[in-house]
């Protein structure tokens, strides 16, 4: 049964208007990517997307699992619903995304949040016009534990805000457990699209003058284990870059334990695929990255590296790493600090380990403060940050290729393929989500600036 027509019909009867739908996201390129189905099912729907959820007629918060402050934040935010649900009977609040996949979550909204409507979970997005539309027909809450889904529903619509910029899921789920990781509890395990499929979902965006296009998994090196067909990443890559256009390709995120030569030799021969690889590392102690339960070794790690900047010279690489693990002794962190010297990583995110419910992790023993963590994070933070600015430094006169995403003014901001952002000015006209060649002057804080060169 179509629910989407349904919807729209009782939508169009109920309001004497263009009802206003709301998506907010809280967490990773994941969860924008779910976000984007989400806007696109309720313009289907007959809603107008919104981004002021205070003149919205439904409301809806995908959320983020992944660290504890993440949570509270969110919770902060679906409570500044409660006047507007009180003035607004007819709203519709909703919650999704990975923190709801969570029984003791589901249980906190269900007791303290009861203006919330409805709960749905991260594999069932394509129930939402049926969701929806149940609301309106009994007004009943639908707040109960989501299933955790397997199978893969294609031909959601998509609502994209930009032009030029667009991620792509190629797999879905996890089944790495990582000792302190919250995503294969809630994703579920890992399946991959099939290749034919993302082959038309992406040259259907090329065809559309997508320009900068995001391969998005969990850990996408695993891509094809689950499919009837031989196939793995490098596979993928390959048959992707041979649609013409002009377009770079970037992917993310990679897992040491599994990404191959065959990849790198595949980013090597191909010029379209971006030189920027995130290869998050986690730690840089053999003894932690066990604990973590990550199967490789800094040795390995390093092997990775190496192997790809001998291949191509001007690949960069950004990575993960978590602070205060369970157990970790300051010489232990050192070998963390150690590690990110050796490296250089281009870009580093960097984080506090969080205790999450349910995690192998999260039965450790941990007698760190928190005091002595953060003093570790931002000694971590403050060798990176010189890293990267050597790094802008060595841009100082190039002319590089960038994709114009944004302008104010006559002042343009543009994106490199290493994700790196330049600033330029300009009074041309039509630059938007095109590529432009520029000559790189200087920096201004963690961003380049540059002359426009005209053909
Ligand atoms: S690879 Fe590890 S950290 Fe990444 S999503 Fe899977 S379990 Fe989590």
């Amino acid at each position: 049964m179509n629910y989407t027509g349904k919807l729209k019909q009782t939508v169009t009867e109920k309001f004497e208007y263009i009802p206003k739908a709301n998506v907010q996201t809280f967490g990773c390129v994941q969860n924008e990517n779910d976000s984007e189905k989400i806007r696109g099912i309720l313009a289907q729907s007959g809603y107008e997307i919104s981004d002021n959820f205070e003149v919205s007629d439904i409301v809806i918060f995908n959320t983020c699992a992944i660290r504890e402050n993440a949570e509270l934040k969110i919770f902060g935010n679906i409570g500044k619903l409660k006047a507007l649900k009180a003035e607004n009977p007819n709203m519709i609040v909703a919650v999704c995304g990975c923190m709801v996949m969570q029984p003791h979550i589901v249980e906190k909204i269900k007791k303290s949040y009861p203006f919330v409507d409805i709960v749905f979970g991260v594999n069932s997005i394509e129930d939402l016009p049926h969701i929806v539309y149940n609301w309106y027909v009994n007004n009943k809450r639908q707040v109960s534990n989501p299933e955790v889904k397997t199978e893969i529903v294609e031909d959601i619509p998509v609502y994209r805000e930009s032009k030029s910029k667009a991620t792509i899921s190629i797999m879905y789920g996890c089944d790495n457990f990582c000792s302190y990781c919250i995503v294969p509890y809630v994703r579920g395990r890992e399946r991959s699209r099939k290749p034919a499929d993302i082959l038309e979902e992406f040259t259907q965006l090329v065809n559309e003058g997508y320009k900068d296009i995001t391969l998005l998994g969990q850990n996408v090196d695993s891509y094809g284990k689950n499919l009837d067909e031989n196939i793995d990443f490098a596979d993928l890559l390959n048959m992707l870059c041979k649609v013409e256009g002009d377009y770079v390709l970037h992917f993310m995120s990679s897992h040491p334990k599994d990404i191959t030569k065959k990849v790198i030799d595949t980013i090597r021969d191909n010029p379209k695929i971006s030189r920027q690889i995130h290869l998050p590392v986690q730690s840089g102690n053999d003894r932690i990255l066990s604990l973590m339960n990550r199967r490789y070794t800094v040795q390995q790690y390093k092997d990775i590296i190496n192997y790809a900047k001998e291949q191509i010279p001007d690949v960069g690489f950004s990575s993960d790493i978590i602070v205060g693990f369970p157990g970790e002794t300051f010489e232990e962190y050192l070998d963390t600090e150690n590690l990110v010297k050796e490296i250089n990583f281009t870009q580093l995110f960097t984080f506090i380990y969080s205790k999450r419910t349910g995690t192998k992790a999260a039965t450790m023993e941990d007698d760190t403060s928190h005091k002595e963590k953060s003093e570790r994070l931002n000694r971590l933070v403050k060798i990176q940050q010189d890293i990267f600015f050597e790094y802008l430094n060595s841009f100082k006169g190039q002319t590089v290729r960038a994709l114009v995403e944004e302008r104010k003014g006559n002042t343009y901001s543009a994106r490199m393929a290493n994700t790196l952002v330049v600033h330029f000015e300009s009074d041309k006209e039509n630059l938007m989500d095109e590529f432009v060649k520029l000559k790189v002057t200087g920096k201004k804080g963690t961003v380049l600036t540059a002359d426009l060169i005209i053909n």
